[in-house]
């Protein structure tokens, strides 16, 4: 039985000396204006236990993080469909990068990449109103938390649509191969809405619990997706969850995760734990440069990678 309160104090004292480190995201003002000082992390474990430190009650933009969720809705709607219009490889490739979609006919290397996100976010919305899908995410989201307080901020939401004209263009792109079934606009208020979730560390720790345990959320008992999804999703989150340093980060941390800018990152250790981290300041990559660390001292202090 690991001693959880210690082990988030533990590592907390590990990042300690780097907080406020990194590049805060600065394409829309309500995350340019974030305090980069800001450090949470909490783990939901498998048998019940929880823990938190630092600033886990404040919620943050879980942004890119949203599109593991997403991906686990979709797959639950359509199953194995979606690999028809979405594939499963590492991109190698910043995280709204588009030259792979010309020479791959449309179809983009994986879920995790905003292409592939903007592709799951179309075949939930199949042919439903965006405000109805955007509700649906929402109500999922708090239901996985068991949390009503998760929120959409509407302030991102609406920042993200004004300047979100990289998404645009990969829809776009992505629709004139005939990828994209309902109209553009619709699939981009969506997934700007789903980005602009805003949950705390210990609300999005809960919400990621069911894939540590084989698809089941320990906590209420419910089943969200069968094992072989859940083994399947991290799979993915391994390979894919940190765009271009996804092989960094299984080199450093070796858990399956998924990061977004933000500055949150969702971790798995499969049949022991959902942890979540957040600290603003990024990487070069768009990733969360103290977040990364605080996974890689927990996973030594554990012994939690998969590897
Ligand atoms: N809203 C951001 C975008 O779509 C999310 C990117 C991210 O978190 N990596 O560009």
């Amino acid at each position: 039985m690991t001693d959880l309160a210690g082990l988030v104090a533990a590592v907390r004292e590990d990042i300690a000396p780097q907080i406020g480190t990194g590049r805060v995201a600065d394409y829309i003002p309500a995350l340019a204006r974030v305090d980069p000082r800001h450090f949470g992390i909490a783990i939901a474990t498998c048998d019940g236990g929880t823990a938190a430190a630092g600033d886990a009650d404040l919620p943050f933009s879980i942004q890119s993080v949203s599109k593991v969720f997403t991906l686990t809705l979709a797959l639950g709607r359509v199953g194995d469909a979606l690999w028809r219009r979405v594939g499963r490889e590492p991109s190698g490739s910043p995280f709204n990068s588009i030259v792979q979609l010309e020479r791959e006919q449309g179809i983009p290397r994986n879920p995790l990449i905003n292409a592939g996100a903007l592709v799951v976010t179309d075949a939930i919305l199949a042919g439903r109103r965006p405000e109805i899908a955007i509700a649906e995410i929402l109500m999922y989201l708090r239901e996985l938390a068991d949390d009503p307080r998760v929120a959409v901020d509407r302030e991102v939401a609406q920042s993200e649509a004004e300047t979100g004209f990289r998404n645009a263009s990969l829809a776009n792109f992505i629709r004139s191969f005939g990828n994209i079934a309902n109209p553009v606009a619709s699939v981009l208020e969506t997934y700007f809405n789903q980005c602009a979730l805003a949950m705390t560390c210990r609300q999005l720790a809960h919400a990621g619990l069911f894939l540590a345990n084989g698809g089941i959320d320990p906590v209420g008992g419910q089943r969200v997706v069968g094992p072989d999804e859940a083994r399947r999703i991290n799979a993915i989150m391994m390979t894919c969850g940190h765009y271009d340093a996804s092989g960094d980060f299984a080199f450093r941390v070796g858990l399956p995760g998924k990061s977004g800018v933000g500055g949150g990152i969702l971790a798995v250790a499969p049949r022991r734990a959902s942890i979540a981290v957040w600290s603003p300041g990024l990487n070069a990559s768009g990733n969360s440069l103290v977040g990364a660390l605080a996974l890689e001292s927990l996973s030594r202090r554990t012994g939690w990678s998969v590897f």
